[in-house]
């Protein structure tokens, strides 16, 4: 049997309107239609081989997480503290970062938890080599984006390229392999160029937390502040925009001068920008990862989400990692978001749509995924059958919209990858639990 007919009170395609008693059909990995109950049971009253699943809920498609560290999921007790800055919260994770770890067992946990709050695809940064499975074990979709940091221009020149080379080549696939420059402050600046050339050349995707601290404007720009100064004590001193007194431009402006903004580049946090800044973000057609639960955790200041939605750019949503955030659940940064929103002023009726469409088909774009052969990030015929099945109170579409987005949920119903139904509740995660109608 390879067709199965989803129903539930309320189907969310997300790129067409909101169905009532919707339903989706499944053929194997892929969407064959969506539509009505009504309409799609009688597209196949004559296949008696149909399985037939019925959710007491709201289907939709499954959440991209479009920034996470699953392998520190471990970390938690990092992510309980609250931190009045980037520098109190790196101190807390350096202490407990070095200590003897099962990375692999580590990550498995996150993947389990991602999963069973209803993610279908995730962009996982990859910093031990012993995590580098995860998204592959698991099933997830999404990139494996290896985090390259630490690497000064002289050093990069004897074998920072080949070393590179020969780690990515390591990552499992799939999940396709990506590249993660960690930061502007932790690579010197020809090798931030180099890895865009690189990623170029490999038809590979790069993420990078950019616009996470205030210090980081500084740093870039003039080459000091509390960051520089760090840098200068622990010896580091010797990177580009330390030696010459910075770039004399900002965050973003500095990406785009080393070709690091292009649209296969997503950026992480993304919090300290001006209009500028956002302007150039939408014309080279680069995706930010929003984290507002994380952002909170640290102590920095909230996204400008209502700056994003105005303007129009693209926009993703991600949870980080257990070390700086609560849960591994999108659905929760979506409701931070929703309410930071308000509190910014956007007052427009789409706020809900817009925020569900970047848990879901933002993600999918900031990764790559929604323009694949096979595409994910809505509910249309012939995408990735990438679903989750939420639990919701709501009788009504709109209700039902809201009640996710202002809330989200603490678990999903079921999360299907692939056409594979994941139950939530146990830790092997096989099986479905819906109610089966024959
Ligand atoms: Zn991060």
């Amino acid at each position: 049997m390879t067709l199965t007919l989803h129903r539930a009170r309320v189907v969310l395609p997300v790129d067409a309107p909101p169905i009532a008693d919707g339903a989706v059909l499944v053929d194997g990995d892929t969407i064959a239609a969506v539509g009505t109950h009504d309409a799609l049971s009688a597209a196949v009253r004559d296949r008696p081989d149909v399985e037939r699943l019925e959710w007491d809920g709201v289907l939709t498609p499954g959440l991209v997480n479009a920034h996470t560290h699953l392998q520190y999921t471990d970390m938690a007790e990092v992510g309980r503290g609250r931190y009045d800055g980037f520098e109190s919260w790196m101190n807390a994770f350096m202490e407990l970062y070095p200590l003897p770890r099962d990375w692999a067992a580590s990550a498995a946990e996150g993947a389990r938890l991602a999963i069973a709050s209803g993610t279908t695809a995730v962009a996982e940064i990859v910093t031990d080599i012993d995590a580098a499975a995860v998204v592959h074990e698991a099933g997830l979709h999404g990139v494996a984006y290896w985090e390259v940091l630490g690497w000064t221009d002289a050093a990069w020149a004897v074998d920072g390229r080949s070393t590179v080379v020969e780690q990515l080549r390591v990552l499992p696939t799939p999940p396709d392999a990506g590249l993660s420059p960690h930061a502007i402050y932790s690579l010197d600046t020809g090798v931030l160029r180099d890895l865009a050339g690189l990623a170029a050349e490999l038809g590979v995707r790069q993420h990078i937390h950019a616009a996470e601290s205030a210090w980081e404007d500084a740093y870039v720009r003039s080459g000091t502040g509390d960051l520089a100064n760090r840098w200068r004590t622990l010896g580091r001193g010797d990177f580009a925009l330390l030696r010459d007194g910075g770039a004399g431009h900002g965050v973003i402006p500095y990406l785009d001068s080393v070709g690091a903004l292009t649209p296969q580049t997503h950026l992480a946090h993304v919090i300290y920008v001006d209009a500028e800044d956002r302007r150039m973000l939408r014309e080279r057609g680069v995706s930010v990862a929003l984290c507002p639960r994380s952002n909170a955790v640290i102590g920095l200041a909230p996204p400008p989400i209502g700056h994003y939605l105005r303007e129009g750019n693209r926009i993703a949503v991600g949870t980080d990692s257990l070390s700086s955030s609560p849960s591994l659940n999108v659905l929760d940064d979506v409701a931070a978001l929703y309410s930071l929103a308000r509190q910014q002023g956007y007052a427009e009726p789409d706020l809900h749509e817009r925020l569900f469409a970047a848990a879901t088909l933002g993600g999918a774009t900031a990764l790559g995924l929604s323009d694949a052969t096979v595409p994910t990030g809505s509910i249309r015929a012939g995408s990735r059958a990438d679903l989750a099945v939420f639990p919701v109170d709501a009788r009504t579409p709109a209700d039902a919209l809201a009640e996710l987005v202002e809330h989200g949920s603490p678990r999903s119903l079921a999360t299907i990858i692939a056409g594979r139904r994941h139950r939530p509740d146990t830790p092997d995660a096989q099986t479905e639990t819906a109610h089966v109608a024959r």
